[in-house]
């Protein structure tokens, strides 16, 4: 992949123009803040009398709504959940775009599945900071920043990749790396990735781990502590020193069982698993099914979050927290 750094990219190109954030939560709010101490000219648009509403007055903003904001606009970021983005384009945003003007999302999905079809004299161009807003906010404070994706679906002005790399660089990005990707690689990749390792895979072994030693008979409380909260110290090992490095920082007796029984616990099947997960999404059947539950009330959505929240493994975990000075 092409890696664009700081001295790479001018940036230059978003000094005359307005930047329009639309959506202040997660992304919206720490990207709106970091291009806004970069120099950049940013407004927001978000919906009127939402919590988002009153938050961003208490950070100075002067708020407006989607279709104000994109009016004054050279570039409109989409910042709000995807399931409300094609609504928003629909009722406000695309009223506002006029020739050249770009439209800018962190995530490809409503793009790649077409569920937003932009007129073909826009840009459209993808940031995708890879991770959530609240990091992204403290490393560009802290004088670094976290890498980004960029992709260019559609070029009308012949300046759409400098556009992107100018926000990605204002956001922080350019400090870490700006890797050159598409819509496709980043909205299929990113979706498996949640899907089968980040969310739901670390989601449901936890449950298992715990589910089963707790069923055999153990406390809850180690059982805990072993599937859960010691994860992020083997995490933040990987995410340091690489997956070797993490083996090098625990005991010999711990490499030697994670690597001859992990391949028993995580087998083929496992991968078999994998494979449906990754063509349900290459083929968007994962995508038309979730846009059917969201536009259906997310009803199944709720009942699953319900079910996560009332899980035993929570309410020991809230009590461990809490002990631990973690939770209130
Ligand atoms: P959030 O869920 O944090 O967005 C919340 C914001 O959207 C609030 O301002 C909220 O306003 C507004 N909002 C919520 N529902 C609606 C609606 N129906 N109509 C209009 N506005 C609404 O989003 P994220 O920051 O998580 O995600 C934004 C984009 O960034 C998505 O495309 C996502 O895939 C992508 N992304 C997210 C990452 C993350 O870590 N969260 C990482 C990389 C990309 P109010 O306060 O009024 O409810
Ligand atoms: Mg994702």
């Amino acid at each position: 992949m092409k890696v664009y750094h700081d001295k790479d990219i001018d940036g230059s190109i978003l000094n005359d123009m307005t930047i329009a954030v639309l959506g202040y939560g997660s992304q919206g709010r720490a990207q709106s803040l970091n291009m806004r101490d970069s120099g950049v000219n940013v407004v927001l648009g978000l919906r009127e009398g939402g919590n988002s509403w009153k938050r961003s007055i208490e950070d100075g903003w002067e708020p407006m709504t989607h279709l104000e904001a994109a009016q004054k606009a050279d570039i409109v970021l989409m910042l709000m959940p995807d399931m409300a983005q094609p609504i928003v384009w629909g009722e406000e945003v695309s009223l506002a775009m006029t020739e050249n003007k770009a439209l800018q999302f962190a995530h490809g999905f409503n793009i790649h599945f077409g569920e937003i079809t932009p007129p073909a004299n826009l840009d459209v161009i993808m940031v995708a900071p890879k991770s959530p807003g609240p990091e992204l906010r403290r490393q560009y404070e802290a004088g670094f920043g976290v890498p980004a994706l960029v992709a260019v679906h559609q070029d009308a002005s012949g300046k759409a990749l400098e556009k992107a790399l100018a926000i990605a660089k204002a956001i922080g990005s350019g400090r870490a790396g700006v890797l050159e990707t598409t819509y496709q690689i980043e909205t299929e990749t990113d979706l498996f990735g949640e899907q089968a390792v980040l969310c739901g895979g670390v989601d449901h072994l936890i449950r298992a781990g715990y589910e089963l030693l707790t069923e055999a008979g153990y406390p809850p409380e180690s059982a805990y502590f072993e599937v859960c909260n010691e994860l992020k110290l083997i995490v933040d090992l990987i995410y340091t020193s690489g997956i070797g490095g993490m083996y090098r920082a625990v005991s010999d007796t711990a490499k030697w069982g994670g690597l001859t029984l992990g391949p028993m616990i995580i087998d083929d099947h496992v991968k078999e698993n994998m494979r449906k997960a990754l063509k349900a999404v290459q083929d968007a059947s994962f995508a038309k099914a979730w846009i059917a539950e969201s536009k259906g009330g997310a009803k199944k959505f709720d009942e699953l979050m319900a079910e996560c929240d009332a899980l035993e493994i929570e309410k020991v975990g809230r009590e461990i927290r809490k002990m631990s000075g973690l939770e209130k």
